[in-house]
């Protein structure tokens, strides 16, 4: 293996910190830049001792003259409440960020890797959603600035691919899990775990009729790792998630089970635009990366829930409410 500096941004978020970490297992130097405001420095404490590592606080709007070989860009917030918090910092952070981030990749030569998401296809009327499938999105609706920002990256990646040549990896991520989400980032699945091992009550919006496909996160990170590694020519756009469909409700009753919980199930309103039914089409990962989620969504809760139960028992004073 040739060792090479691999820069990540959004590094201390959620996948970001995994990433940064399976990119040093490899043996390569990562140059890890985040400005924090969804990200953990303590996601990467355990790798803080690397000498390989190298932590930066940065805006990813604000231009970065730095030498790399390749860009993974994770930089954005990713759940609801975090991304609609700030949206016109989230719509700079997806158009000005990546537009950056392509100039550098082409000043170096770099490959440029773009985490887009299954939010590009809003609320589908194709299911499950193929990467051929151009979408079903409210330009002007609360969730816009975190869709249309992401659509507009994934213009922007393809036309720095035509015009300038730059090489580029787009893929679709769709919902992820796993430890090191934050406890109350409002996402659904950190929500109910922690939920349930509160003895909370469970929120669940709308009547939980309404799907989703969770993928559990080292199954993600090897797809990640997969698509940068392939041939130029594949340039994606490609789907990662795990086909396994279940309701919100399904979800409910599964974390309860797995906790043994005596939380209730309770319903709150269901938001603005909240997709109906989602689920990817991975064929295309399957036939160019080899690529398949291995871990069940029952496997990846255990997991889930095991890391929760750690962070809650050390932290619980400094919890803030979930519901
Ligand atoms: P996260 O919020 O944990 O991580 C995002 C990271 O980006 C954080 O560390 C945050 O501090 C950093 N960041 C945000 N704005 C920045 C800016 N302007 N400059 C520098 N750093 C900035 O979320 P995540 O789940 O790890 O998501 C990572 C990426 O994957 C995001 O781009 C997200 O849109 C995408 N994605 C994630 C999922 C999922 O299910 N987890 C699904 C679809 C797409
Ligand atoms: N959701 C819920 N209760 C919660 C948090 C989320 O019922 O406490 C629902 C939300 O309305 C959506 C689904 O769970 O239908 C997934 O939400 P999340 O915010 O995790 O991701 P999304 O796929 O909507 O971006």
């Amino acid at each position: 293996m040739t060792r090479r500096r691999v820069l990540v941004t959004g590094g201390a978020g959620f996948l970001g910190s995994h990433l940064c970490e399976n990119l040093l297992d490899q043996g390569h130097e990562v140059l890890c830049l985040d400005n924090f405001v969804t990200g953990r420095l303590s996601n990467l404490d355990h790798l803080r001792g690397n000498p390989r590592l190298e932590i930066v606080r940065h805006d990813v709007c604000v231009p970065l003259d730095v030498q790399v070989d390749e860009i993974f860009n994770l930089a954005c917030p990713a759940s609801p409440p975090d991304y609609q918090a700030d949206p016109i910092q989230t719509m700079k952070t997806s158009v000005l960020g990546t537009l950056n981030l392509l100039e550098l990749a082409r000043a170096c030569n770099a490959k440029i890797f773009q985490a887009s998401t299954s939010e590009i296809y809003g609320d589908p009327h194709v299911h499950p959603q193929p990467e051929s499938y151009w979408g079903n999105v409210n330009p002007i609706g609360p969730r816009s600035c975190y869709d249309e920002g992401k659509r507009c990256a994934e213009t922007m990646l393809f036309d720095f691919h035509r015009q300038h040549n730059v090489e580029i990896k787009l893929v679709r991520i769709f919902n992820t899990y796993g430890p090191r989400m934050r406890p109350d980032d409002g996402r659904v699945v950190s929500n109910f775990v922690v939920q349930a091992l509160k003895g909370d009550d469970i929120t669940i919006y709308g009547q939980g009729s309404q799907t989703r496909s969770f993928c559990f996160v080292d199954d993600l990170i090897d797809g990640f790792l997969r698509l940068m590694a392939s041939p130029p020519s594949f340039t994606g756009p490609v789907n990662l998630g795990n086909p396994g469909e279940f309701t919100i409700r399904e979800l409910a009753e599964q974390v309860i089970a797995l906790t043994g919980s005596r939380s209730r199930i309770v319903h709150r309103p269901l938001p603005v635009d909240d997709p109906r039914q989602r689920r990817p089409d991975i064929s295309l990962a399957s036939r160019e990366l080899g690529w398949q989620p291995k871990i069940p969504l029952s496997e990846g809760l255990k997991q889930t829930i095991a890391y929760f139960d750690r962070l809650l028992a050390t932290e619980s004073h400094e919890l803030p409410e979930t519901a």
